[in-house]
């Protein structure tokens, strides 16, 4: 198997820093901004392991009281995994802030997590928890994250159905300061995506596939469509790359 520094990125500036402690196609994504102002935090997506991650990267456990926002970019089970366990985490760590998750208006994946655990807990529960169903140019601002929802072009791959059926999926651009963080979620190459990476001072792209096909149905970005997307933003990362199991 690869080491899994494969599966990781990094980058900041002055006013934010930017770790991915793992991301890898049909495994699980993470995405961790952090406020250099204020330490505060935003997740956009919370995949498999996104606690265990959360926890080395912080190398603290009360960082649950630092996260600000959550955002997730769609309800495939690579990004929304690990959230039960990050809620039960702030459950058990008393967090008292209100958590504000923000997701693709109709996506029933997270919205049956967030009120399936509402549910469960609504007697011990000692924070809300608001999702806010998101659409192509929706906003929400809290006091350390500026964020505006893209729409992109995502299906599930998984789908019985020859046809293509969108779901529900997003991109993101979050201004933290004056600078900007873009990411495409996962998504095929579409005006959405161009929108959401133009300009920003960082391009986080899930580059998928590693070579472009000639035809057929599109699921993901490949390398080289991510790596023109990427050229829109002053830099670029590149994540979502299928594992490699190697040949043992
Ligand atoms: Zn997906």
């Amino acid at each position: 198997m690869t080491p899994r520094e494969t599966y990781q990125s990094t980058w900041e500036n002055d006013e934010v820093s930017v770790r991915i402690p793992f991301s890898a196609a049909g495994v699980g994504t993470t995405i961790v901004l952090t406020s250099k102002f204020t330490g505060r935090i935003m997740l956009m997506d919370v995949g498999d392991g996104a606690l265990r991650d959360l926890l080395e990267v912080t190398r603290k456990s009360d960082f649950v009281f630092d996260i600000d926002l959550i955002a997730l970019s769609h309800g495939h089970f690579d990004h929304v995994g690990g959230l039960h366990t990050l809620l039960g985490f702030l459950r058990m760590r008393e967090r008292k802030e209100p958590l504000n998750i923000l997701i693709p208006a109709g996506c029933i994946e997270a919205i049956g997590i967030i009120k399936g655990f509402r549910q469960y807990y609504h007697e011990t529960l000692p924070f809300k928890i608001w999702y806010h169903e998101m659409t192509h140019g929706s906003e929400f601002d809290t006091d350390f994250f500026k964020v505006k929802s893209f729409g992109v072009e995502h299906y599930g791959s998984e789908c019985s159905s020859e046809e293509e059926i969108l779901m529900p999926a997003l991109g993101f651009r979050v201004k933290v300061g004056e600078s900007v963080v873009a990411y495409s979620g996962d998504t095929r190459d579409c005006t959405g995506v161009k929108a959401v990476v133009t300009n920003a001072d960082l391009a986080i792209l899930e580059a998928t596939r590693p070579l472009t096909p000639d035809s057929g149905p599109r699921v993901h970005l490949s390398i080289e469509e991510a790596t023109k997307l990427g050229a829109l933003a002053r830099e670029y990362l590149l994540i979502h790359r299928i594992i490699d199991l190697g040949t043992s």
